[in-house]
């Protein structure tokens, strides 16, 4: 079966990665749905451009962080899309400063948004995937998931999290036709990335053997390898897309 048939839904698509992601999903072919929750206009415009290259994508607005929220999303998803055999967990957020000062909200914000969303979507999102014996989820991680970070203690956390979540996910579910991966990118150029210092980017550059940051399209390209039938015996993984930052 080709994207033609099927049902994807990138959260946090109305910029950078998902945005990347959402746009390559509607060029193989699958219903894409476009997601956001303050920048509607955008993703709007993400869709319009999916429908302009004669793919098909609706939008929908939500806040991830919020257990109940996800569960709607998914059904809405599934109900405007016709099926839901793509989900992407996408959506982040970053509240960077060092342990010693960081507030227990900023703690909770950023694992709420980027860890606990991709469990809530993901268990709502697999039973009809388990009954259709056919799925793909892909979990946006990160390299700071994978070798830490300073002043990110809740990033890291959650991104770390998110891996785990990946193999517990594939093992439980890898019988059933769905596969659930993690894509960890590397220092890829967006909205995340632009306020960083310069002096921050440099030091990065240095790292990055392939000599150039990462484009939310080097990203994307891996999603959608990821999300095909082509990758349908790879479960479990960690996919860095770094330039070579990060060879774990
Ligand atoms: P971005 O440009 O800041 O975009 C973030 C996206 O997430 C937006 O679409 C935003 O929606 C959505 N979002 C944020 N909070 C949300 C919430 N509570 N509910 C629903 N949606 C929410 O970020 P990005 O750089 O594209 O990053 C995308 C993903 O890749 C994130 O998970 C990030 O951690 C990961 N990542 C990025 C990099 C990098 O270098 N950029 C590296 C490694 C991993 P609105 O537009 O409506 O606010």
């Amino acid at each position: 079966m080709s994207g033609a048939e099927r049902g994807a839904l990138v959260t946090g698509s109305s910029r950078g990665l998902g945005r990347a992601i959402a746009l390559e999903l509607g060029r193989r072919g699958y219903r894409v749905g476009v997601h956001y929750v303050r920048s509607e206009a955008p993703a709007r415009e993400v869709a319009e451009a999916i429908r302009a290259a004669g793919g098909r994508a609706e939008v929908f607005g939500a806040d991830v962080a919020d257990a109940e929220a996800c569960q709607a999303l998914v059904k809405d998803a599934t109900a405007a899309l016709g099926s839901l055999d793509v989900l992407v967990n996408n959506a982040g957020i970053t509240r960077d400063t060092l342990a010693l000062r960081m507030k227990a909200d900023d703690w909770q914000q950023v694992l709420d948004t980027n860890l606990s969303s991709a469990f809530h979507l993901s268990k709502a999102a697999l039973r009809a995937m388990v009954r259709a014996g056919w799925g793909r989820i892909v979990n946006i991680s990160s390299i700071v998931g994978i070798r830490g970070n300073v002043g990110q203690a809740n990033y890291v956390a959650a991104k770390a999290g998110l891996i785990g979540l990946t193999k517990a996910l594939a093992r439980e579910y890898g019988s059933r036709g769905v596969t659930v991966n993690a894509v960890a990118p590397g220092f890829i150029e967006s909205d995340m990335t632009e306020s960083l210092p310069d002096e921050l980017k440099q030091a990065y550059l240095k790292e990055i053997p392939a000599g150039r940051f990462g484009r939310p399209e080097d990203v994307a390209a891996a999603v959608a390898f990821l999300a095909s039938d082509d990758a349908g015996y790879i479960n479990g993984q960690t996919l860095p897309v770094d330039g070579g930052m990060v060879m774990p």
